[in-house]
């Protein structure tokens, strides 16, 4: 491992500053970075360790309503905060639907939106990877690619953003709040994560030196409590990342739909948003024939990047059950480790 030096500071003024120097990285749980350095895939020269920061622990609502997470509460915290979870039912169940309870406990919520690619060969540092260094290639294109992305990818890299957390977030209209040297700004996590194009290195939107410090959940997204559900589809249901999943939200009002969120994870370098779906599910009955419509306009850009095709019928059929699935309801209570979602099993998935 790369010598680093190592800095604690207990306001965010201060970790900005000292972020500033070159080759700096922030850190908060280190689920993800630690590995990182153990590989050599990242060689940071200065570690900024923010978790004193206490400002960024709060969970608040402004007087908007909209909910104010900061980054570094836990995700098994925010997860099993009852309220949380009755409002934002789905966001709870992504969250839950990730890693392991261990990791949970201690990772936090803004560095699951800045977790890398679980791409094998951007971790093995004998394999070319644009990405990790930028001109030298890609082995994924010709290697394992089975769980690589089928929207939204490019020649220069195809690998998936992991995070769960995130589809729900994309799906209900989330806003990052970052700071950095030139103040402070706010950005729809939507359009925090960027698509590979030419430049996979870039993956977000953030500046050097620039820190989230707060995730907002707009009370808007409240509406959609009754009918909101995160499924997700992955190799070993007790830990794993998403091949597929997908959030879905209703809002149904006298047996129409008022007005639908969707949006999928595993498929491409970020959480994926189906406008198009939404726009075409509003107004209509909740029914398959429209549910499996609004796949088919979901995935109408898909396409393979490898040996995945099998992703796309895949995260059609997914689609069509997370909607039937928030249709049917909102279950009173999450499980403690969500179903895979094609189990039948009473009470889990199904109870209403
Ligand atoms: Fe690297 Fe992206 Fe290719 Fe994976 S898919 S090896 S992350 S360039």
């Amino acid at each position: 491992m790369n010598r680093f030096d190592y800095v604690k500071p207990t306001t965010v003024a201060d970790a900005i500053a000292a972020a500033s120097a070159p080759g700096a990285a922030y850190l908060a749980s280190g689920t993800n970075l630690l590995d990182l350095m153990k590989g050599n895939v990242v060689r940071p020269a200065r570690l900024v360790d923010i978790t004193e920061i206490k400002e960024l622990t709060r969970i608040e609502t402004s007087g908007s309503g909209d909910l104010r997470i900061g980054a570094l509460v836990r995700n098994a915290d925010l997860a099993h905060d009852a309220s949380f979870a009755r409002d934002y039912p789905a966001v709870a169940e992504a969250l839950l639907s990730g890693a392991s309870a261990q990791l949970r406990n201690a990772a936090t919520v803004g560095g699951n939106l800045l977790q890398r690619t679980r791409c094998a060969y951007f971790y093995d540092t004998a394999s070319a990877c644009n990405k990790r260094n930028p001109g030298a290639g890609c082995d994924a294109r010709d290697g394992d690619n089975h769980q690589h992305a089928v929207l939204g990818w490019s020649e220069a890299c195809i690998a998936t953003n992991p995070s769960d957390f995130c589809v729900p977030l994309a799906a209900f209209d989330s806003v990052v709040e970052i700071e950095g040297a030139a103040g402070r700004r706010e950005v729809a996590l939507d359009a925090l994560h960027l698509l590979p194009g030419t430049t996979p290195e870039h993956e977000t939107v953030l500046a050097p030196g620039e820190i989230i410090v707060a995730i907002r959940l707009p009370a808007a997204a409240r509406a959609f409590a009754r009918h909101a559900r995160y499924l997700k589809v992955r190799e070993r249901n007790s830990y794993a990342f998403a091949i597929v999943s997908a959030a879905a939200g209703l809002v149904i009002e006298d047996g129409s739909i008022r007005q639908a969120r969707l949006a999928l994870g595993g498929v491409a370098a970020k959480p994926w948003r189906a406008h198009e779906a939404e726009s075409l599910i509003a107004g209509q009955k909740a029914d398959a024939r429209v549910f499996e419509q609004a796949a088919d306009a979901a995935l109408g850009a898909a396409n393979a990047s490898g040996d995945n095709a099998y992703k796309i019928p895949l995260a059609r059929q997914l689609i069509v059950r997370a909607l039937a699935a928030a249709a049917q309801g909102t279950p009173s209570r999450m499980p403690a480790l969500p179903a895979s979602p094609f189990s039948s099993v009473p009470g889990v998935l199904h109870d209403a």
